[in-house]
């Protein structure tokens, strides 16, 4: 084996206060390896060096559900999750990996890629994880899943406004949107403060940090629904990103 993810036990527990077990390191491994061979067929990234798939892909989804050092506390036990545009499986499998006592919808647009990662989700035994195809705009007008997770998980999908309106019509109330951003600006900030409104959320923090390999600026902004989304949003398939609010 060639392909062999680095552990980095030191960083995960200086930055997460968190390690894995030998069970899900081993479940990263395979995912690695698995999205390694799925690439030849899919096209699922282009990070495919260990070094970067570790800090990229894993650490960088499990430091969004990371506040203060630690893992968000209404992750556990049995919170709803759902991770909205997963494709090749980011950050939802990690996150189910983590956190076994929690339950994980991995949702996509595209037919193939969830067909690739029920296969994941066999292979790495994933008992708590669910796939859905589907667009956030339909799903999130229907009936088992508007108002019903706890958190939703959004990574590089589209503009913060338009992930905040695929995110909040899913979310029961009082529930997290963690939307996951490279860079961003104060800017940004202010118009995605007025989406929220509307969606009936609001910003309740904006998290910058630094990947601990290659020191790459990133943000998760937080949203807490605070009341209910109104019946109009999500709008139809398309408009939420040519026309975000
Ligand atoms: N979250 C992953 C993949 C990002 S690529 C990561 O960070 O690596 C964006 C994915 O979102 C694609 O797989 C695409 O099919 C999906 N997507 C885009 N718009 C969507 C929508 N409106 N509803 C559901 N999935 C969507």
């Amino acid at each position: 084996m060639t392909n062999l993810l680095p552990q980095m036990p030191e960083i995960w527990q200086q930055t997460l206060n968190w390690q894995p077990t030998q069970v899900q390191q081993v479940q990263f491994q395979r995912l690695y390896e698995l999205i390694l061979e799925g690439n030849r067929l899919l096209n699922l990234t282009r990070i495919t060096e260990p070094q970067e798939f570790w800090e990229k892909h894993l650490w960088d989804s499990l430091r969004g559900i990371a506040l203060q050092g630690k893992f968000i506390s209404s992750l556990e036990p049995g919170a709803s999750v759902i991770d909205i545009g997963t494709g090749a499986g980011f950050p939802g499998i990690p996150v189910a990996i983590a956190l076994p006592n929690c339950t994980m919808r991995l949702m996509d647009a595209t037919r193939k890629k969830i067909a690739f990662i029920d296969q994941i989700v066999t292979k790495l035994a994933l008992s708590n994880s669910q796939t859905l195809v589907g667009r956030a705009e339909e799903v999130g007008q229907q009936r088992p899943h508007r108002q019903s997770y706890d958190i939703a998980l959004i990574r590089a999908v589209g503009t913060a406004s338009a992930c905040a309106e695929y995110a909040l019509p899913l979310l029961k109330s009082n529930g997290l949107a963690i939307i996951y951003r490279g860079n961003w600006t104060q800017e940004e900030t202010t118009t995605l403060q007025s989406a929220a409104r509307q969606l009936g959320g609001v910003i309740e923090s904006i998290d910058e940090f630094t990947t601990p390999l290659s020191q790459s600026i990133r943000h998760c902004l937080y949203l807490r629904k605070v009341v209910n989304t109104p019946a109009d949003f999500p709008r139809a398939v398309g408009v939420p990103a040519h026309n975000p609010l």
